[in-house]
């Protein structure tokens, strides 16, 4: 009888267990019920994301000074943007707003050591590059030779307004100011046969990409 006992009490134990696992498994599958599963959680998900830097430069007063994307920059002051400069997703009719930052704040770095930067062409109608660009042609005898130094006008980065030509023709010697610190600022030369050609290829503060042999490596018949 006494085992008959014992018998019936580790039954029910092992009953409730089951019922108790089961139940534990039923209330799991309920919870999910309609539910997209989460995604693995990640340690940036709880991390509170540091806001990109951002250099703001006021032309009055001719101060340069660090902010961040959230907080912007203000009324004055002109942005140089937080990133490389990308083409713009419609046609615009002048230079990029950060490029013009950018130069402002480095020719005004410049000239406080004495450095004269200047922009020569900077912002070129879709005309005026056809016009380049068939005169370059004709100079250089066919478009592949011409590509080298006039880009066509839907390849050009001129008419994006994503590029500056810097004391051009002239003063090259200058120019090598903005070569070597211009990446404070997001400006890099893009070419080793131009060094006059500047473009906003990284963001202020971050060293520029390679330079490329010349602008036909960008060129598409
Ligand atoms: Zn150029």
């Amino acid at each position: 009888m006494k085992i008959k006992i014992v018998s019936l009490v580790l039954v029910a134990i092992l009953a409730g267990g089951a019922i108790g696992f089961y139940v534990g498994r039923e209330s799991i599958t309920d919870s999910s019920i309609g539910q997209t599963p989460s995604p693995t959680p990640t340690p940036s998900v709880s991390a509170t994301p540091t806001p990109l830097q951002l250099l703001c430069f006021d032309p009055a007063t001719d101060l340069l000074r660090s902010s961040d994307a959230v907080s912007g920059c203000l009324n004055g002051e002109k942005s140089l943007g937080a990133t490389a400069l990308s083409v713009p997703l419609v046609p615009v009719n002048q230079l990029d707003p950060f490029l013009e930052a950018r130069f402002l704040a480095a020719q005004s770095a410049a000239k406080k050591e004495g450095v004269r930067l200047e922009i020569t062409s900077g912002f070129r109608s879709l005309a005026r590059q056809t016009y380049l660009f068939k005169a370059a042609v004709k100079k250089y005898g066919s478009e592949e030779a011409a590509s080298h130094w006039v880009l066509p006008p839907t390849a050009s980065h001129h008419p994006m307004g994503l590029a500056i030509d810097v004391n051009y023709p002239n003063d090259s010697t200058s120019t090598l100011w903005l070569q070597k610190n211009g990446f404070t600022y997001g400006l890099c030369r893009a070419y080793v046969n131009e060094w006059w050609h500047f473009e906003g290829l990284s963001a202020p503060g971050q060293p520029c990409p390679p330079m490329i042999l010349d602008a036909s490596s960008i060129y598409v018949e």
